[in-house]
């Protein structure tokens, strides 16, 4: 790849960590009771090196629900609805 901002287009997911612009592999689904109704999912999208990075920020505020293959993600029913939802 030539031009690394050109992968940062709108439909390739990208990793939400800092700075990251790889390719996301992984959907971290997570819920802040204080905030989210318990049934309410968020999604942060991660790369393969940043998959522990995040799930570890997520997991000691007792937020992280779900770690997902980004595949296996979008072939769950619903997973439209969680990605709007933003
Ligand atoms: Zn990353």
């Amino acid at each position: 790849m030539i031009n690394p901002e050109s992968a940062e287009s709108a439909d390739t997911p990208i990793c939400s960590a800092k700075g990251c612009r790889a390719a996301a592999v992984w959907v971290l689904a997570w819920n802040n009771p204080k905030l989210h109704t318990p049934e309410r999912r968020k999604t942060w999208l991660a790369c393969e090196e940043h998959r522990e990075h995040l799930s570890q920020f997520l997991g000691v505020r007792g937020f992280l629900k779900d770690v997902v293959s980004l595949a296996e993600w979008e072939a769950r029913p619903g997973a439209e609805d969680s990605a709007a939802d933003r």
